[in-house]
């Protein structure tokens, strides 16, 4: 069996042509490009005879069971949403090659002992309520339909009424949750987004654990006054006091090998020149592999920016927003992706993923796995991703193969 490349380009060109935006690619879940994607998917597995469903919250799941086997369903796939002003291939590089193995595996007589499903997680990026992983989370029970009542967009509309606004049908008793008596495995494609991959010269990453997060929300509120007006000592300016907490973050982390912290949204009211700031939010990410790390490092992020408000006079309120667990993939699986990668001569690595995905949400209900390829320089999540079609084939052809091996043991 081999994967058809022709193909498999076209659809990267195909996609990105209907849905690239003049800056990368703008592709946020239930927009128009992710609708006219999902259309163009949805047709292809159309053709494969698969059997689809779309949940409440938009993942795609299609059944591909030419055989009629009642054994549990390999899972494959990703996602197609994207960061605003994302890159070409994270998610769509997973989503495609397991479409294309799904073709492949159509187009074959090699016969299927056990059935594949294909999935498109929802909302993997939280570009649009700031909660990553809304899909998978949905799909494991992890949240519920009425979560979404407190996740608002930036125009504030709950993703309660977005998600209908935007066509998607609430039916919570029809959806198919994930269950281990009906799955048997999840595995991931997807680029690195890291640089380790191309630094190293390797074409494959095993990944042996996927690192876990908090995301935190610091509001902090001080007094709205006139610049010009107000001595220096009078002021509760809300940004000053952000600024010196956004600044001393990065030294909660630098003892610890892997964690890593980052504030990469503010919001500032009334956001104008002549006036103090009444009220500055932010969002701190922090991650490790070890979960005991991810817990310490929040309650110093709570810590440090309760001594400063104190300090600037100003009030200070922290919620976790979003969070996932360190998880470690499963072994057995891991062993299988490695056996095909040294049968074929492929230069790999073993390695942790920084970037949290849907298969650690699946992770404590079915075994997860993921195969990682190269990002040029590590650049993810900007216009400048990019992925090498030759080593998009190898993933390709890895997956397709580890499918094989774990249909051929069935
Ligand atoms: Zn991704």
């Amino acid at each position: 069996m081999k994967i058809n490349l022709d193909r498999l380009e076209n659809d990267f060109n195909y996609i990105n042509s209907i849905s690239s935006t003049s800056i990368g690619c703008t592709r946020l879940s239930y927009s128009k490009e992710d609708k006219k994607v999902r259309e163009y998917i949805i047709k292809e597995l159309e053709m494969l005879n698969a059997q689809i469903s779309i949940d409440s919250v938009g993942n795609i799941r299609a059944k591909f069971n030419p055989n009629k086997s009642d054994s549990k369903y390999l899972m494959i796939g990703s996602h197609i949403d994207t960061v605003y002003q994302g890159g070409k291939f994270d998610g769509l590089t997973g989503t495609l090659c397991s479409l294309e193995v799904l073709r492949v595996f159509n187009e074959s007589k090699e016969k299927l002992n056990i059935p594949l499903e294909f999935v498109i997680f929802a909302e993997e990026e939280g570009s649009n309520f700031g909660v990553t992983m809304l899909g998978s989370k949905y799909m494991t029970n992890k949240l519920t339909l009425n979560d979404l009542k407190n996740l608002f967009t930036k125009d504030k509309v709950s993703a309660y009424d977005y998600i209908q606004q935007m066509g998607f049908e609430f039916h919570p008793e029809i959806d198919n949750f994930i269950d281990k008596e009906e799955s048997l495995a999840m595995i991931e494609l997807h680029v690195e987004q890291g640089g380790i991959l191309d630094k190293k010269k390797m074409s494959v990453g095993i990944v042996e654990s996927i690192v876990g997060m908090n995301t935190l929300e610091v509001a902090v509120k001080g007094v709205s006054n006139h610049a010009g007006t107000t001595p220096m000592d009078y002021r509760k300016d809300s940004l000053l006091a952000s600024a010196e907490m956004i600044r001393s973050m990065p030294s909660l982390v630098e003892d610890l090998a892997n964690a890593v912290i980052t504030v990469g949204k503010i919001d500032v009211k009334p956001n104008s020149s002549n006036v103090i700031a009444e009220e500055t939010i932010f969002s701190v990410d922090i991650r490790d592999v070890k979960q005991d790390n991810i817990e310490r490092i929040s309650d110093h992020v709570n810590e440090l920016c309760e001594r400063i408000a104190k300090e600037k006079n100003v009030e200070v309120k922290i919620k976790l927003i979003g969070s996932s667990k360190s998880v470690k993939m499963d072994q057995d699986l891991i062993g299988i992706i490695e056996e095909e990668v040294l049968l074929n001569d492929i230069n790999y690595i073993r390695i942790n993923s920084g970037a949290v995905h849907d298969n650690a949400m699946l992770n404590d209900i079915i075994p997860t796995a993921m195969i990682f390829i190269p990002s040029i320089d590590g650049i993810s999540h900007s216009p400048y991703e990019h992925t090498k079609m030759e080593d998009v084939l190898i993933g390709a052809e890895i997956l397709l193969n580890t499918v094989n091996r774990i249909n051929r043991r069935n």
